[in-house]
């Protein structure tokens, strides 16, 4: 409020010695015409004193808003002596009262009051004792100057009262929203810095899932291999405990390896970089009967897609993303009845829309969304093997392209899951 205060009182300054003129020009001649020498030098005088007020380089402001209100107040006593009491001097006494309180700190607008009192009694004195030539429009002399003054006292008041106010909650207002932007600059700042931090702790995890996946490799395959050795040169001699036990050492490195290639194709995804290419859902439904024709044939199972939907994008994914699903969906087929799947496509404004239905056995609601989680799996490996990483790797996928996938089941009867991509899709990788 300071900063505007002066940069009011330098706009007015500025404004003020060029208009001055046009009053000063025709002011000074009828002044000089009608024989009002006085005004004639004092609008000399006023104009002289406004332009050393504007180009002072030695003057403090407060100094120069202190001197341009007691020049405004000579003017208004010349023009009150001069043209009368109901002339223009009052004009200039109430516009020097809003002034002060505009340019001066709210606590000093009283100061516009008193200073306003002062001089009417002032004048009034000067009119009742007859010590200047006050020009008069009625003969009630003082009494007049009483009346008039006290409206102009009256008017003084109100606008000391309201102007604070309405600066005071125009202040408040400024201060309010500079707090706000000030918080929301912080709030932004660390919104940032957490999201730098979780980019990299991811970059860390990825990194680290996909070291350890690889490097875990080579030991598990060593494992394997000298099991297979034992169980194939030791087969005769082991009793049937030490069968057994081979047995499911093999069965537990087979699993490992699937979990490990699992969490090695979920690191992958976003750290392989595909080429965008044009190509038609009915591409994908082929690649996906040569991907899973084992599990199709030995279930029976039968894939519907009458979409003849184009596509721009990144191939590849959308194959792991359909092989993933539709792969389930022959897995956790119901025992009663072989496998039906259903893919669609739409496509809408910025979108595309998929589902693949399945006749399954569907998945418990409290499941739908934990089952995007790594590791969560609803059958135990003596039911359906599996690493309960496959949808996880499906999500990543969808949303690294952009989109987002939910699932709608009801038990015994089936399950469908819908994902939308994006069109507009910038490079993955
Ligand atoms: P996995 O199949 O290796 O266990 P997924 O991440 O692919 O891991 O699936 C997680 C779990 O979600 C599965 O264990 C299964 O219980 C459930 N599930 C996934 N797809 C289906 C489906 N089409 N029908 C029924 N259950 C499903």
């Amino acid at each position: 409020m300071e900063f505007w205060r002066d940069y009011l009182f330098i706009a007015t300054i500025s404004y003020i010695v060029p208009l001055s003129l046009i009053a000063l020009i025709p002011g000074v001649y009828i002044s000089l015409v009608e024989g009002y020498y006085a005004i004639a030098i004092f609008d000399i005088f006023a104009v002289i004193a406004l332009l050393a007020i504007a180009f002072s380089q030695g003057l403090s402001i407060q100094v120069k808003k202190i001197l341009f209100t007691f020049t405004v107040y000579a003017l208004a006593f010349v023009l009150l002596t001069a043209l009368g009491t109901f002339g223009p001097g009052l004009v200039y006494l109430l516009a020097v009262s809003i002034f002060m309180i505009i340019i001066f700190p709210y606590r000093y607008a009283y100061l516009s009051i008193v200073l306003n009192i002062f001089f009417c009694i002032l004048y009034g004195i000067i009119i009742h004792w007859e010590l200047l030539a006050v020009y008069q429009l009625d003969e009630n002399g003082v009494l007049s100057w009483i009346a008039v003054s006290s409206n102009l006292i009256f008017l003084n008041a109100v606008f000391a009262i309201l102007i604070p106010k309405l600066f005071g909650g125009m202040q408040e207002t400024i201060n309010l929203q500079l707090q706000l932007q000030q918080k929301l600059k912080e709030e932004q700042k660390n919104l940032e810095l957490s999201l730098k931090e979780l980019k990299s702790k991811n970059q860390e995890l990825e990194q680290f899932a996909y070291v350890a996946s690889h490097d875990l490799q080579e030991p598990l395959r060593m494992i394997s291999n000298f099991i297979s050795l034992l169980h194939k040169r030791y087969y005769d001699i082991l009793d049937d405990k030490g069968k057994r036990y081979i047995s499911f050492t093999l069965d537990g490195a087979q699993r490992m390896r699937q979990i490990i290639l699992d969490l090695l194709e979920l690191s992958r995804v976003g750290r392989t970089t595909y080429k965008k290419e044009k190509f038609e859902l009915q591409d994908v439904i082929r690649e996906l009967n040569l991907l899973l024709r084992s599990g199709i044939h030995k279930e029976k199972a039968r894939i519907h897609c009458n979409s003849n939907l184009m596509i721009e994008g990144y191939k590849p994914a959308y194959v792991q993303i359909f092989q993933n699903l539709v792969g389930n969906s022959i897995k956790y087929r119901h025992p009663d009845r072989s496998p039906e799947i259903s893919i669609g496509a739409k496509e809408a404004y910025s979108s595309w829309e998929f589902y693949v239905k399945d006749n399954g056995i569907g998945i418990p609601k409290e499941f739908h969304d934990r089952i995007f989680n790594i590791f969560q799996r609803l059958h135990n490996q003596k039911e359906v093997k599996g690493s309960g990483i496959g949808l996880s790797i499906v999500k990543k996928l969808v949303e690294n392209l952009g989109g987002e996938i939910r699932v709608e089941s009801e038990i015994n009867y089936g399950s469908t899951f819908l994902f939308r991509l994006p069109k507009k899709v910038e490079a993955i990788g």
